[in-house]
């Protein structure tokens, strides 16, 4: 479904991607694993085209998506979900979930299966997000793109800075949204987690993926690949 390939990404002179080529199959769960810096939010800012500085190509279910604006990318299928979780502070839950525009009515999940989903999402909906947990806001964060019909949500490091209940949790609802048929691009510094829900993984280094592997095969290596990419 996505496809990218020999993806580049600058910082003025600096470069911050080398040839990255990668994809996701729909429905699938896929990691970018590497340590502080390895590159990982540019790439996922880079597919979502929310960064400037790129080249190669990167295209959704044969659709190139090269030039296009972040809005646009969404438009088709795209859901970003930022490691900062972008969550309208004063709007309620359930105001956060009205707001983005559906991209795609036929894959927009409505506001009951939101709500069976996120249990928790439908306790809070009169609570602004500043009254949300940290998991909560993590929750709304991904629940958003899904209301819009995203098929493809790209996280950025969802276990960050979670309790390990949490985290468990969030690690369910990935596994419960793949069930649907949506793809996930995950970012992830915890392994252990992103072992628990990844089918495939691609580790990064300095901006290049160095190793792309099956979960088996990531599990059964998991303490060499680590110390390979000094993590
Ligand atoms: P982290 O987990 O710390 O966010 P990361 O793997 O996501 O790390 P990036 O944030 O993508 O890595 O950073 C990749 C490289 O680009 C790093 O060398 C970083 O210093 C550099 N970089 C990131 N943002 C900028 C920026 N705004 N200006 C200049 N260089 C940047």
């Amino acid at each position: 479904m996505l496809k990218v390939e020999d993806l580049s990404a600058f910082y003025g002179e600096a470069q911050a991607l080398r040839n990255v080529s990668l994809d996701v199959a729909a429905g699938e769960v896929v990691t970018l694993v590497g340590r502080n810096g390895a590159g990982k939010t540019t790439l996922l800012r880079s597919i979502m085209g929310l960064h400037k500085g790129t080249r190669g190509s990167v295209t959704l279910d044969g659709v190139s998506l090269d030039g296009k604006s972040a809005d646009k990318r969404a438009r088709l299928g795209l859901g970003w979900v930022p490691d900062d979780r972008g969550i309208y502070a004063t709007l309620s839950v359930a105001e956060n979930l009205s707001l983005p525009p559906v991209v795609d009515k036929a894959a927009a999940w409505s506001l009951d299966k939101i709500y069976e989903q996120f249990p928790v999402l439908h306790e809070r909906r009169d609570f602004p997000g500043t009254k949300l947990s940290g998991g909560e806001q993590q929750m709304l964060a991904m629940a958003r793109p899904l209301r819009a019909g995203s098929r493809l949500l790209l996280l950025d490091e969802p276990s960050e800075g979670l309790a390990p209940v949490i985290v468990n949790q969030i690690g369910q609802i990935i596994r419960d949204i793949k069930a649907q048929g949506v793809a996930v691009l995950l970012v992830e510094q915890n392994v252990k987690f992103a072992s628990t829900v990844a089918d495939r993984h691609n580790l990064l280094a300095q901006g290049e993926v160095v190793e792309s592997l099956d979960n088996a095969e990531f599990q059964s290596r998991t303490a060499e690949l680590l110390e390979h990419l000094g993590m």
